[in-house]
């Protein structure tokens, strides 16, 4: 069931997480899905760097990877990214980053699908460490 006061709320949530990043954070925190005007989603880029990850149809690119970071309640989030750039990920401000652009993106899904993600459940998570780093062969990136 939806609850329509939950998403205004996680809206006031989001920006107070995102205006506590620095400038150069915040400036990376851009769409990084194509979607077409039913919401789906075709293209998505790397959410640091901007390369194409997934293509047109779905498909994972070679350079395709993904970081699963563990939140301080204990629950996990996987989020995708190239290979270098999750190779790059070593702060928690990084995770904060990447975090924040991700529940960015289920708040714009929300307006095409509502109630598809529990936003007011995850939108006050707060990363703790990096949990894993995969190639599309589930290779560990470092
Ligand atoms: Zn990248």
């Amino acid at each position: 069931m939806r609850h329509p006061f939950n998403v205004p709320m996680t809206a006031r949530r989001l920006r107070a997480r995102l205006d506590a990043l620095s400038d150069e954070r915040k400036a990376r925190v851009v769409s990084y899905i194509d979607r077409d005007e039913f919401g789906r989603h075709a293209t998505v880029c790397c959410k640091r760097c901007g390369d194409p990850i997934v293509d047109g149809r779905g498909r994972p690119l070679t350079l395709y990877a993904e970081l699963t970071m563990q939140f301080e309640d204990g629950s996990y989030h996987t989020t995708c990214l190239c290979r270098s750039c999750a190779g790059s990920v070593r702060t928690l401000a990084d995770l904060e980053e990447l975090y924040v652009t991700d529940l960015c993106e289920m708040l714009e899904d929300e307006k095409f699908l509502p109630g598809r993600c529990p936003l007011q459940e995850i939108d006050a998570r707060v990363p703790k460490r990096v949990a894993g780093i995969w190639t599309l062969d589930k290779r560990p990136v470092r």
